[in-house]
């Protein structure tokens, strides 16, 4: 299969170059070509089937021959190899938790798939690709963690000092091999800008390939649709009746659901649940699509004010407004309305849910206001102790840490700092 540039659909390379690159030359996003469709009956037998076979049957028509079958089956085999659990919460709601791989958080899976298949790409390769990433917290993580040891492939990722928890500084900062944490005095938002402004210097394009590991990226992308795949494989009901609710920042999640949706998956609706950084939910008013500074909330993963991927999401729907409506509703909801449907789901479901995945729960219970026959499945993105603070301070608790993250608590840091774009230059042409 080709991508093309959504910029400029002349514009078309391979799977392997637009993994490789990350993003079209005219810095647009790319997009696959054609959508393919599942096989029919797929999914009425789905419950039965292997839930390799089921993430191999998505995402083969994307990658093409250009792995081969038995590689490719390998990498799924490694990038799945933890549980998806489909947990009841009440009546008609329920969760599909994310967070059971090493990092705890859903990014684990397009960063190890991603990495996978960089990695294959650079066997050979003389020249090493280096990827450079910012992180507010969640990403570093699992790229550091998805991308440790992969041959050919270094790993340089920029944090802001004082504005990451100490888990998930620890994720980022006691790995070593391949994987360097700089640690920027600065915002994140310094920290996106050096990047940014890295791969526009050619001084380093010349002597450094470099590629991006977020969700413009689309081997990190695409392969998000496995969990709304593996969703219906564990779904006992009739798979129209589902709507997703995704908590949503950047949209690629949700974006990879959508294209599930086209391919053939009969899930008919979804919602896009957001904290007050409401660009999508405005846009489903009114048709206007106005971007904003983001503001920051206690969902800080989704504290996104120009979502990257909901060009994708306009693309898929060929930017028809009226088509766009009928498959997905969008809401917006405060930190005050997020620690309530937090307490709630502890006191009365006895469920300890984090910041994300209460807004998830909370963007069900307003779309079931007027579809009460529907049953809602949110995604909890992340677990609960990697947003430890507001947990606590909302639930009263001490969740218990589990083992992934008991592991690297007490390992020491090793993060080089950098106190601004010269710094970043320097590093990455002496190093
Ligand atoms: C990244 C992230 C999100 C947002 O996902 P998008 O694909 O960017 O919409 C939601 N929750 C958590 C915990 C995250 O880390």
């Amino acid at each position: 299969m080709q991508f093309y540039s959504l910029g400029n659909p002349e514009y078309k390379t391979s799977f392997r170059q637009a993994v490789i690159t990350g993003i079209a030359p005219d810095r647009s996003l790319f997009f696959p070509e054609y959508i393919p469709v599942f096989p029919k009956g797929f999914f009425e037998t789905i419950s039965e089937k292997d839930t390799i076979e089921i993430a191999f049957e998505g995402i083969k028509d994307f990658v093409g021959d250009e792995i081969p079958k038995e590689k490719l089956k390998a990498i799924l085999e490694q990038v799945l190899d933890f549980d998806f659990p489909l947990v009841s919460i009440e009546e008609k709601v329920s969760t599909l938790e994310l967070f059971h791989g090493p990092t705890m958080a859903f990014k684990d899976v397009g960063a190890r798939f991603m990495a996978n298949c960089l990695g294959y790409f650079s066997e050979g390769e003389r020249q090493e690709v280096t990827v450079l990433v910012a992180t507010s917290g969640d990403t570093g993580g699992a790229v550091a963690n998805g991308f440790l040891g992969v041959e050919g492939v270094n790993v340089v990722i920029l944090y802001p000092s004082g504005k990451v928890s100490e888990i998930q500084e620890k994720q980022l900062t006691t790995l070593g091999q391949n994987i360097t944490a700089l640690e920027v005095t600065g915002t994140f938002d310094d920290c996106q800008h050096m990047v940014k402004t890295a791969f526009l210097d050619t001084t380093i394009t010349q002597k450094r390939k470099l590629t991006s590991a977020n969700s413009i990226n689309v081997a990190r992308w695409l392969p998000q649709m496995f969990y709304y795949l593996i969703a219906c494989q564990k779904f006992q009901g009739n798979l129209e009746d589902i709507v997703f609710s995704i908590p949503s920042g950047n949209f690629g999640n949700i974006c990879a659901g959508m294209v599930a949706q086209r391919m053939g998956m009969p899930v008919k609706h979804f919602i896009a649940a957001t904290n007050v950084n409401d660009v999508v939910p405005r846009f489903m008013k009114n048709n206007n699509y106005e971007p904003k500074p983001s503001i920051a909330t206690i969902s800080n993963a989704m504290d996104v004010g120009d979502p990257s991927n909901f060009v994708r999401i306009q693309k898929l729907y060929q930017n028809d407004f009226e088509l766009l409506s009928e498959h997905l509703s969008s809401y917006s909801f405060t930190d005050e309305v997020t620690r309530k449907a937090m307490k709630h789901l502890y006191t009365n479901e006895n469920y300890i849910a984090d910041p994300h995945g209460a807004v998830g729960y909370l963007g069900i219970q307003s779309f079931r206001e007027k579809h009460p026959e529907k049953h809602g499945i949110f995604l909890e993105t992340a677990h609960p102790v990697k947003f430890l603070d507001v947990v606590q301070d909302t639930l009263n608790i001490e969740p218990e840490v589990p083992k992934q993250i008991a592991n690297i608590l007490h390992k020491p840091k090793h993060a080089i700092p950098v106190s601004n774009y010269e710094g970043l230059k320097a590093f990455l042409m002496e190093n």
